[in-house]
């Protein structure tokens, strides 16, 4: 993967990790954004306390980067609780879910990122943990074979899906609360670009925060990712903390990230369907096979914001373009068009 596509796509780098944890929200009143789903989540964090009880599983869906991870740090914050964070390819084997399960004390949290890559076998263990806070194991085989019971302490389970499709129905079944997160409009964003600079140490002014907004895809860490680079280039470049609208445009243009917030791999995409395909309906195989990508990268990370801003159709027969995405590409083409000027 080359630099560029690393910094919009990937997983976060250590890096990143370091900057995330420095800007993540702490409180749900600091959470921007997923109105509805904040004021649910005061009320269901509310009820749980005057009961004095945990809270009920929670499931948290939506592309990446949105703030299922950060969400889950809240409720712990919230409900004073000890968070235990794992993701669903880290459990390889029963036994490392029947570890952490017995380590959980009343009323933890369990947070495990990418539920819906849980193997079958470890997720059947989850059922009635999840259910009645039992598990039951079976030590030795054929006739010295035992089945134990064991007790878990009440926790909270909170699990955060790209692809709550791919769950199976008895694990979704066994969720109490379940979430879809939204991407953020231009307003949103840029108040959160506008938070991240004040951490920082950064001044952007308000042009440039809402310049930077609408080219992240709707997506906070996209912007707290763009908003490091915008910093990086206003240093080097006019040796100076505060970034401008122009600051904005030069550094976007330098990374290849057009006004719509579309990088290299999202014009590949749609020139590959245009050119190859004439425009679709083409097979999500098919396509990831010719761009050479996962076809989960296509269909967790690339394609949702392409099918939001209604560039791409998704139709039984596979994905095609839309007229403005044509438009778009036309556009993107002409080599007299300044490249911050597309639409
Ligand atoms: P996910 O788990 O959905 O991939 P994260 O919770 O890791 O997403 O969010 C990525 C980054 O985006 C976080 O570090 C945080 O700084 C920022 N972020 C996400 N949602 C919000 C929000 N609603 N308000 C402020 N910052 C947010």
């Amino acid at each position: 993967m080359d630099e560029h596509r690393k910094i919009i796509f990937s997983q976060e780098t250590e890096d990143d990790e370091v900057y995330s944890l420095s800007l993540r929200p702490a409180l749900l009143d600091d959470f921007v954004g997923q109105q509805d789903l904040v004021e649910n989540l005061k009320i269901s964090i509310q009820a749980a306390k005057l009961r004095g009880e945990p809270l009920e599983h929670l499931l948290f869906s939506g592309p990446p980067g949105l703030g299922k991870t950060s969400l889950a740090n809240i409720v712990a914050n919230e409900m004073g609780s000890r968070i235990t964070v794992t993701s669903g390819p880290a459990i390889d084997r029963a036994g490392d879910l029947i570890g952490i399960l017995t380590g959980l004390e009343k009323g933890d949290i369990l947070f495990i990122d990418e539920i819906h890559r849980l193997s079958k076998v470890v997720e059947e263990f989850l059922y009635p943990a999840m259910e009645n806070f039992k598990i039951d194991f079976i030590v030795d085989k054929g006739p010295y074979a035992k089945t134990i019971n064991f007790n878990l302490k009440p926790f909270t389970l909170i699990g955060a899906t790209t692809r709550s499709g791919l769950l199976a129905s008895p694990l979704r079944d066994r969720f109490g609360i379940f979430h879809h997160l939204e991407f953020y409009n231009t307003e949103e964003l840029g108040r959160i670009v506008s938070r991240s600079a004040e951490k920082l140490g950064m001044e952007l002014t308000d042009d440039a925060s809402i310049e930077l907004a609408q080219r992240s895809r709707g997506t906070p860490r996209i912007a707290n990712r763009l908003l490091r680079r915008v910093r990086d280039y206003a240093q080097v470049k006019s040796n100076s903390s505060c970034a401008t609208r122009e600051t904005v445009h030069e550094s976007m243009r330098t990374l290849g990230i057009d006004p719509r917030g579309l990088d290299d791999a999202d014009r590949r995409l749609l020139k590959v369907i245009k050119e190859h395909y004439k425009g679709g309906p083409v097979g999500i195989e098919t396509l990831a096979a010719t761009l050479n990508e996962e076809v989960d990268t296509l269909v967790d990370v690339i394609e949702p914001y392409l099918l939001k801003i209604g560039f791409l159709n998704r139709t039984p027969r596979g994905r095609e373009l839309t007229s403005s995405s044509r438009q778009h590409i036309e556009q993107s083409n002409r080599p007299e068009q300044s490249f911050n000027d597309i639409d």
